[in-house]
């Protein structure tokens, strides 16, 4: 089973309006003239809400091969929600990603597993891919419970879910030891990880969902460590935060092969 690998830019609460323009476009141009093949990485970001109508019209007008989305997703279908954005305002917007319960989301948001759950089924119905974002603590970590707590994150987050909805999204593993951090784990720190997700899905939906899924690391993932991380056998992509407002570095992540 080929799985394609799939490097996520999350842009977080950065750029204004212009720079994000200027972003995507020599993210673009930088990733035509190094001659990416898409075959190889997709390549996406996702962007803050105020940027996506824009990211929209360069996308699909200029007929770019670069995949966009959201940073979140509301639980809600509609109605006295104020400040959040729906799953189907996002499809409408042609978004084809969205991240769901990253690790600043639980944190400064207070999201547990049942909420991100909840988001996950709501992107799912729209139509958007949910990347799922699960992890550990430092203290986690070294109680050396990392497995454990990230296998209970991943079963709130999917509970109720078919197999054929658990092989279509994408699970990201992100150590919050390491986001932002610039302290990345070892490439086998991500492989033990990743492995565990993808033998829970095995476990649970069987193996052609457990082939199909895709597993993601993310947390301090550069230009210069990304391959030695995608060389593990159960990593499939990053999720990339700092260095995707970095069009150089970002260019050289997709085109790790
Ligand atoms: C993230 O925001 O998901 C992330 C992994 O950030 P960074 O790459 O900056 O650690």
């Amino acid at each position: 089973m080929t799985r394609t690998p799939l490097m996520a830019g999350n842009w977080k609460m950065n750029l204004n309006h212009v720079e994000a323009t200027g972003l995507v476009q020599k993210l673009a141009w930088t990733l035509s003239d190094k001659r990416h093949d898409p075959a190889r990485s997709e390549v996406v970001v996702l962007v803050p809400f105020t940027d996506i109508r824009t990211v929209q019209t360069l996308v699909e007008g200029d007929r770019l091969t670069l995949g966009y989305g959201a940073q979140d997703v509301s639980a809600h279908d509609s109605g006295a929600y104020t400040g959040e954005v729906s799953a189907s305002m996002l499809a409408k917007l042609g978004c084809g990603y969205v991240a769901v319960g990253h690790s600043e989301r639980r944190q400064y948001h207070a999201e547990d597993d049942a909420l991100v759950g909840a988001k996950t089924r709501k992107a799912l119905a729209a139509g958007i891919t949910p990347i799922v974002c699960v992890g550990e603590g430092l203290e986690v970590r070294q109680a050396g419970e990392h497995v454990a707590h990230t296998l209970a994150q991943v079963a709130g987050a999917l509970d109720g879910l078919d197999a054929g909805q658990v092989a279509s999204l994408v699970i990201a593993y992100e150590p919050v030891w390491a986001i932002g951090t610039g302290e990345v784990a070892t490439p086998e720190d991500a492989q033990e990880v990743c492995a565990a997700i993808r033998g829970w899905v095995r476990e649970q939906h069987g193996d052609e969902t457990a082939d199909t899924v895709r597993v993601l690391y993310g947390g301090s993932v550069k230009g210069s460590n990304v391959v030695e991380i995608m060389a593990q056998t159960d990593v499939d992509g990053a999720l990339v935060g700092g260095a995707s407002l970095q069009v150089e570095d970002f260019s050289a992540i997709a085109r790790f092969y």
